[in-house]
C-alpha cells in the first residue's frame, strides 16, 4: 500500500490510495495556501509513494508547509484546557472492533454472576466527582460512554421505549441492572454543576437517545442542551467513509448519520468538534475523503472548534487480537496526519495533538507539525487505557507550560470553545487553572477525584 500501513490483504477497498495528481503540485498547491483536492491530499499523506513507506525528505517538506500554516493561523500559542474525563458506563453491545473500553451489557445485570471488570455511575455520583474536580479548577467535564441498553434521552423517551414492541430497538428497563444510569439528560443535568462546560453526547449516543423514535437530532439536541449540554465531541466519527466503517464498526451509525447528527447540533447552537481515528484497516485515500467531509461540514456550519485526529492504539482490541490488523500508525504516519489536517482544513482554527494517543515527546513533536492545542488535564481516562495505552492519565499545569516552552511556544488556558485564554510563565510555578468557574490559580493536584467503583463491587 502507498501509505505504508499493514491492512488485512483480505479487505479489497474500492477506495485505493491513487491519484492523478503529483506530490510536487500538491506540495506547491499546501505552501501557497490553495484549497487542496482530496488527490492532493493522497498525494502528501503518502509523500507521492507508490510503494510502501514515506519518503523522508518529502514528509519534511510536508511538515514544514503545516507548521508555517499553523503560525499564520495561530501563532505561537499552545493552548490547552483544564478538564475531566467522567466516562458514565462501559456496558455496550455495539461491538466496534477497535474498541476495548465496552463490556457486554449482559454482565451488568441483577443476576448475572460472572466477572466484570466495567463500571456504571448514577448521576448523582456523577455529580459529586464533577463537583470534586470543580473545586481543582476544572473548566470542562468532557462525557462519552458506551450505549447502556436502560440509558433513554428523558422520561418521555422512556415511556415511549417502555412501550415499544420492537426487537431491532436495544432496551432493557432499569430495573434490570446493579446500578440505573438515569436518563441522558439526568446525566448532562447532573454533570451541570455551577456553570461548568458540558462536552458530551456524541453522534452515536445521540442516535441512542432518540432510538424507537422518529425525533429529530436538532429535538435531541435541544432538549440536552436546556439540560446543561454546552458542546458536542466529534467522537464516533472514525473514518466517515462507509466501507471502512462496515470493516471495522459494522454496528456503528452510518457516516451520512453522524454529519446529520453533528449539523443537528449546531444547528441548535451547540460548538462541535470533528475527529478522525486512523492508523488501522484504512488507507491515506480514506483520511483524505474523510478530512473533505470534515471540511464540508464546517463549510455549512462554522461550528467546529477543533480537530483531533487520534491515531489508533492497538494493543487490546479485537482488530488485533483478531489479525485484521498488525499495529497502529507509524511516527512518520501520525506526523503526516496532523500535517495534512493542518493544509487541508482551511476552516478550521485549531488542530490538537493528543498526549493520551501519542505520549510527551512525540505529542510535543505533532506541535511542530501543524497542531497548536495540546489537549487537557483529563484526570482520568478510561478507552485509551483499556486499549492498551500506556501513557498516562493527568498532565498538571507545571507539566504543560514546562513541555510547551521546552520547544519554544507559549503555554495557553484555554476555555473549550478557546474564547477565554491565558498565558502562562514556567518561572511562576507552581501553576494552577484560572478558568474554571471554581478556579483560583491553585495547583490541580492536591487530590485526584477517585472513580466510584465497579458496578459489581
Ligand atoms: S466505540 Fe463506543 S459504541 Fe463502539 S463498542 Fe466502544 S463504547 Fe460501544
Amino acid at each position: 500500500m502507498a501509505d505504508g500501513l499493514d491492512a488485512d490483504p483480505d479487505l479489497a477497498f474500492e477506495h485505493t490510495p491513487t491519484s492523478d495528481q503529483s506530490f510536487e503540485n500538491a506540495l506547491a498547491k499546501a505552501r501557497d495556501g490553495t484549497r487542496l483536492t482530496v488527490d492532493d491530499a493522497i498525494e502528501l499523506l503518502t509523500t507521492g509513494s507508490d510503494d510502501d513507506g514515506i519518503d523522508p525528505q518529502r514528509k519534511e517538506q510536508v511538515l514544514e508547509a503545516a507548521d508555517r500554516r499553523r503560525a499564520e493561523v495561530v501563532g505561537e500559542e499552545v493552548t490547552f484546557v483544564a478538564n475531566l474525563n467522567n466516562n458514565v458506563t462501559t456496558a455496550c453491545d455495539v461491538g466496534c472492533l477497535f474498541c476495548n473500553f465496552k463490556d457486554a451489557a449482559q454482565r451488568f445485570e441483577r443476576d448475572h454472576d460472572g466477572e466484570n471488570d466495567g463500571f456504571t455511575k448514577t448521576p448523582a455520583q456523577s455529580r459529586e466527582i464533577v463537583d470534586d474536580a470543580l473545586d481543582m479548577g476544572i473548566y470542562e467535564v468532557c462525557s462519552v460512554s458506551g450505549l447502556h441498553p436502560a440509558f433513554a434521552l428523558d422520561d418521555e423517551h422512556r415511556g415511549v421505549l417502555e412501550t415499544l414492541d420492537d426487537p431491532d430497538v436495544q432496551y432493557t428497563p432499569p430495573e434490570a441492572y446493579d446500578v440505573d444510569p438515569g436518563t441522558y439528560v439526568e446525566q448532562i443535568d447532573a454533570m451541570n454543576v455551577d456553570g461548568v462546560h458540558v462536552h458530551s453526547m456524541t453522534p452515536e449516543e445521540a442516535y441512542h437517545a432518540r432510538r424507537g423514535t422518529d425525533w429529530s437530532y436538532e429535538e435531541v439536541y435541544r432538549r440536552l442542551r436546556d439540560a446543561g449540554l454546552d458542546s458536542v465531541p466529534g467522537t464516533a466519527a472514525e473514518i466517515l467513509v462507509p466501507e471502512v466503517r462496515e470493516a471495522i464498526c459494522p454496528g456503528k451509525i452510518g457516516a451520512e448519520e453522524w454529519l446529520t447528527a453533528m449539523e443537528a447540533a449546531a444547528n441548535v447552537g451547540l460548538d462541535i468538534t470533528a475527529t478522525i481515528m486512523y492508523g488501522h484497516v484504512e488507507n491515506a485515500a480514506h483520511r483524505a475523503v474523510h478530512l473533505q467531509r470534515v471540511r464540508e461540514l464546517q463549510d455549512r456550519t462554522g461550528a467546529i472548534t477543533e480537530f483531533v485526529p487520534l491515531s489508533f492504539i492497538h494493543p487490546e482490541t479485537p482488530l488485533y487480537r483478531q489479525g485484521l490488523v498488525d499495529g497502529g500508525a507509524s511516527d512518520d504516519e501520525d506526523e503526516l496526519m496532523i500535517a495534512v489536517s493542518r493544509l487541508f482544513l482551511d476552516n478550521v482554527e485549531h488542530i490538537q495533538s493528543s498526549w493520551v494517543k501519542y505520549g510527551d515527546e512525540q505529542g510535543l513533536k505533532m506541535l511542530s507539525c501543524g497542531a497548536d492545542d495540546f489537549m487537557g488535564t483529563i484526570l482520568s481516562e478510561e478507552i485509551t487505557k483499556r486499549a492498551g495505552g500506556d501513557y498516562g492519565e493527568i498532565r498538571t499545569f507545571d507539566q504543560y507550560a514546562e513541555m510547551i516552552e521546552s520547544i519554544g511556544r507559549v503555554p495557553v488556558e484555554r476555555s473549550t470553545d478557546y474564547r477565554k485564554r491565558r498565558k502562562l510563565d514556567a518561572d511562576d510555578a507552581p501553576l494552577g487553572p484560572l478558568l474554571g468557574p471554581r478556579a483560583d490559580g491553585s495547583p490541580m493536584l492536591d487530590g485526584v477525584p477517585e472513580q466510584p467503583p465497579a458496578a459489581d463491587d
